[in-house]
């Protein structure tokens, strides 16, 4: 057992080194003798414990078929966010068939699994479940076809874009790794299947319907992205801020439709939208402190139908991320100022309608659980093959479960082929990221460091009283 010292056990057992040398004395071997013969029952003692940490390649090589089936079933029936129905029983009945307490349709289509095992602390491992609206364009002969209806009946591809595939097939290797060794854990394993993270609401939703009052609420959580940035094999740990704050603003401005003939007879909300865009842009440039963190996007705008009608209002749609509390609100407060200030100066007929249709907060990596954790990593991987990262600016709903007392490491996981991140780099390229229609991890490699990963973080934190 890890992290138990024998100083702590009273009565000495029989093994200990002091009753072990007064034994071997007894029996008249020389003291020299006694040293070596202690020495090597240490060193095979150590090395059971780090075997109890990392998972072997062994166990690894056990669950990489089946992982790696239900990869490539995933990877080519994606689902969209709150629709993960097949998604979600895939998962349920293979964690069920392992042994976990599984229950269906927490917050929708989440799933929660559970595997207790005697007395110890809770750890949460967390997937997600969805995909993107993106279409594949990958040369892997498993690429999804998929098509289906977004939220507003719009017809769209489908793409595990984004590796929660991966995610996925992972936390099940890992399940079952922990299923056949119970005898290097104790404690309480909650496996999560979250739905809709790439709308950042599913989270919510699994909190909401009951996810740390109807099951163990875990002290210590973990979670895993696969990226292009990093080689296969390697992970990637980032203590203290990981991402940023985000915020989705959906902006509609009101004008007077007319004919683009007579633009006397009418007020222009194209106009009006086309200024607080370039107006917008002054707030990180002109307003938040140099240094600071602070992105503001307009990712589309909409108006219009036809070249010679002035249309009565437009829409737009932002996304704000930040790392501080103080210039979110600032940066919000500003986006409010310039919309309505824009409106008036076009003389709109009325002030703007400012909705804020998603928010998300930082996730938040405990420095002092990322210290502990890379340990288990390194003696898993490498330590060559754990490196700090510096924080990423897309945004996770996982800061949901953080924001609940979730303690947390969220870390990256390499996904890219050495040959061709060398090459690109080389170029002065990247490979395509997450989201992108050739998004492409190195599938076997990345799915047994995730295994390995997951495998060594968790018995590293159930093998400890107090994580
Ligand atoms: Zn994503
Ligand atoms: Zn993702």
């Amino acid at each position: 057992m890890i992290g138990k010292t024998f100083g702590s056990i009273y009565p000495p057992p029989l093994w200990h080194p002091h009753l072990l040398i007064t034994r071997f004395r007894l029996a008249g071997y020389h003291p020299r003798i006694i040293k070596t013969a202690i020495l090597l029952l240490f060193l095979s003692l150590t090395a059971s414990a780090i075997a109890q940490t990392a998972a072997s390649s062994k166990e690894v090589d056990a669950v990489y078929p089946q992982a790696h089936d239900l990869y490539v079933d995933l990877h080519q029936n994606p689902e969209l966010s709150t629709h993960e129905t097949q998604t979600a029983s895939k998962l349920a009945v293979r964690l069920q068939n392992l042994g976990y307490d599984v229950t269906e349709h927490v917050g929708g289509t989440g799933v929660v699994a559970i595997l207790r095992n005697g007395t110890g602390p809770t750890v949460m491992l967390r997937t997600e479940l969805d995909a993107l609206p993106v279409e594949e364009k990958t040369d892997v002969p498993y690429a999804s076809k998929v098509r289906a209806k977004d939220e507003a009946g719009n017809d769209v591809p489908v793409m595990h874009a984004c590796g929660h595939d991966l995610h996925m097939a992972a936390l099940v290797g890992t399940a079952a790794i922990m299923v056949k060794s119970r005898d290097t854990w104790h404690g309480t394993l909650v496996l999560i299947g979250q739905p809709a993270e790439e709308t950042i609401g599913g989270a919510k939703m699994m909190i909401e319907d009951g996810l740390f009052t109807r099951f163990p609420k875990p002290s210590v959580g973990v979670a895993l992205h696969i990226g292009n940035d990093l080689p296969v094999g390697q992970v990637g740990i980032t203590p203290g801020v990981y991402n940023t704050n985000a915020d989705s603003l959906r902006i509609t401005i009101y004008g007077k439709g007319g004919h683009g003939s007579a633009p006397q007879t009418a007020i222009d909300p194209i106009v009006i939208a086309a200024r607080t865009i370039l107006t917008l842009q002054t707030i990180a440039s002109r307003e938040v402190t140099p240094g600071e963190m602070a992105v503001v996007t307009v990712g589309y705008i909409r108006a219009g139908t036809k070249n010679n009608i002035i249309p009565d209002q437009g829409e737009m749609g932002l996304t704000v991320r930040t790392r501080n509390a103080g210039v979110r609100k600032q940066i919000l407060a500003a986006i409010t100022r310039i919309t309505k200030a824009e409106a008036l100066a076009g003389g709109a007929p009325q002030e703007p309608l400012i909705e804020h249709i998603e928010e998300t907060n930082l996730v938040y990596n405990d420095p002092t659980l990322a210290q502990r954790l890379r340990l288990p990593l390194e003696a898993a991987l490498g330590k060559e093959n754990v490196i700090t990262t510096e924080p990423v600016t897309p945004s996770e709903d996982y800061s949901v479960f953080i924001d609940q007392g979730v303690t947390s490491l969220y870390f990256s996981l390499g996904g890219a082929n050495p040959q061709k991140l060398a090459e690109a780099r080389a170029a002065g390229m990247s490979l395509p990221s997450n989201h992108s229609p050739f998004f492409v991890p190195d599938v076997e490699p990345a799915l047994r460091t995730g295994i390995a990963s997951e495998v060594a973080v968790l018995r590293n934190l159930l093998n400890r009283a107090k994580p």
